[in-house]
């Protein structure tokens, strides 16, 4: 039987797009569709524009600091749609890039939402219908707002770069990444920031003392954070929003920034008609090879629900091009994946916590928290802590937790070693680079605790 397309990939995000170009330089005939624009959520609406702001919303901080080293200098005001401007400029820039690189491949691109006819075709909502051997599922997730009255005037992660006005007073629901990313950002920019949280501490499923620390230095940089609070009803309040919640601290707020996680974007796409197994909140399964219980379709990414993060979606898109048309079966490793939080400061976190550890054998934890030399200088109180999680037994180096500034560039190289193996005694003698915060991670003497 032939087909138009050896590979058809439904998404233009960080997995298709990977997965697109692989198949397409292996030889394949790929044609890819992507509804919106080309990067997916990592370059239009999540990863870049998010650490772009991460940076404007750090300079007043960097010139009190400037201050307090005898510069005379002085903050002006930010000019937030001149940002704007030329952050989404920048967003054009790279979304060409992807475009120009996929379209240098060989790749067909069709501006167009696409759907599953069958288990070998694909319908455009351009009114094409196309062919292909191998159709591959990569359209990502959505922000999730709950269901409550008034819900609809919520802005979720996608608004914030899109923003008329930097809001005066901005609520952010939700404890996790993209929460207290947004409360840190927004706080550096100047906005008045109130976090609400409907459990105990923010960050739920990082290292317990890690999360304490970043919530002590976000508050203590202004983020008012209440834990066990949840938002009841919302209702218009002239141009703002009127915010009735749990323990009857009922507030007013120029704007409320919903981040209470991110659904699979599967609805619709024809999937279950197929016989493709979809779970409980509508993720596709996939084997290990990111194969559906339909042999010629495949999935990765977000919308598979496995470890939602930009790079993880390009290894998993990579790992099935290389099976399919590079003939060397690959799974994708989510074994020992880092990622960091762009709070300010940063959480950098690889392997488990220890809790997580814990559980599984006996450890020991070696922590410190100390006040590094640049802020301390500057008569700043905020501290920065590193954290090694060490199994008794093998002397393994189970889990690594920085918070502090730049903890994002630290832990991918802690994690070169915790995914070789390193034990602690491979850390202790690695001579230190001093003076660094990092250095720390080789001079942690004796443990704080054994459990
Ligand atoms: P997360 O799953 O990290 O956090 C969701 C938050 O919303 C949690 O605090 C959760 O509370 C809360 N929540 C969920 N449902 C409700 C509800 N009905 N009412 C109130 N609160 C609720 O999701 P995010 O949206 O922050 O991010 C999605 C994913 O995107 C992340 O998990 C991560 O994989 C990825 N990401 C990675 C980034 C990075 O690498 N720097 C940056 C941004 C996103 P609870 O803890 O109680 O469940």
């Amino acid at each position: 039987m032939s087909f138009d397309f050896d590979l058809f990939v439904i998404g233009g995000g960080s997995g298709g797009v990977r997965a697109a170009r692989v198949a397409a330089e292996a030889g394949a005939r790929v044609g890819l569709a992507e509804e919106s624009r080309m990067g997916g959520t990592c370059v239009i609406r999540g990863c870049v524009p998010k650490k772009l702001m991460v940076f404007a919303s750090s300079y007043p901080a960097a010139v009190a600091e400037a201050r307090a080293y005898g510069w005379s200098a002085r903050l002006g005001g930010f000019d937030w749609l001149a940002f704007r401007a030329k952050l989404h400029g920048e967003l054009d820039r790279l979304e060409g890039i992807y475009r120009g690189n996929l379209l240098k491949a060989g790749v067909a691109i069709y501006d167009a939402r696409a759907v599953l006819e069958d288990a070998h075709r694909v319908r455009l909502d351009s009114g094409e219908s196309v062919s292909a051997k191998h159709i591959l599922v990569a359209t990502g997730a959505r922000p999730f707002v709950p269901e409550f009255p008034g819900h609809e005037l919520a802005l979720t992660s996608n608004d914030m770069f899109d923003l008329e006005a930097l809001p005066k007073r901005l609520l952010v629901v939700g404890g996790g990444y993209i929460a207290c990313e947004f409360a840190g950002i927004m706080n550096g920019l100047g906005v008045e920031v109130t976090q609400f949280y409907r459990g105990a501490q923010i960050l739920r499923g990082f290292d317990d003392e890690a999360r304490g620390h970043v919530a002590e230095a976000m508050r203590a940089r202004g983020i008012d954070i209440h834990c066990g609070t949840e938002v009841l009803a919302m209702e218009r309040d002239g141009a703002g929003v009127r915010v009735a919640c749990t323990g009857g601290n009922d507030r007013s707020f120029d704007a409320v920034l919903y981040a209470t996680g991110r659904v699979p974007n599967s609805a619709g796409l024809g999937l279950e008609a197929l016989g493709v197994g979809l779970g409980r909140n509508g993720e596709v399964k996939v084997d290990a090879y990111s194969q559906t219980a339909v042999p010629s379709i495949y999935a990765v990414g977000d919308v598979t629900d496995r470890i939602n993060l930009t790079p993880v979606a390009i290894r998993e898109g990579h790992a099935f091009a290389d099976t399919v048309f590079n003939g060397r079966p690959t799974t994708a490793d989510h074994e020992l994946v880092a990622s960091a939080v762009f709070t300010q400061p940063e959480l950098g976190s690889v392997g488990l916590t220890e809790e997580q550890a814990r559980e599984r054998e006996p450890i020991e934890v070696y922590s410190a928290a100390f006040r590094p030399m640049q802020s301390l200088f500057a008569g700043q109180n905020e501290k920065v802590m590193m954290k090694l999680i060490v199994a008794q037994a093998s002397r393994k180096v189970l889990g690594c937790h920085i918070v502090a500034p730049a903890a994002g560039e630290m832990i991918q190289l802690a994690a070169i070693a915790i995914k070789m193996g390193a034990t602690k005694e491979d850390f202790d003698r690695t001579v230190a680079v001093h003076p660094t915060m990092a250095e720390e991670l080789v001079t942690l003497r004796s443990p704080v605790r054994k459990a």
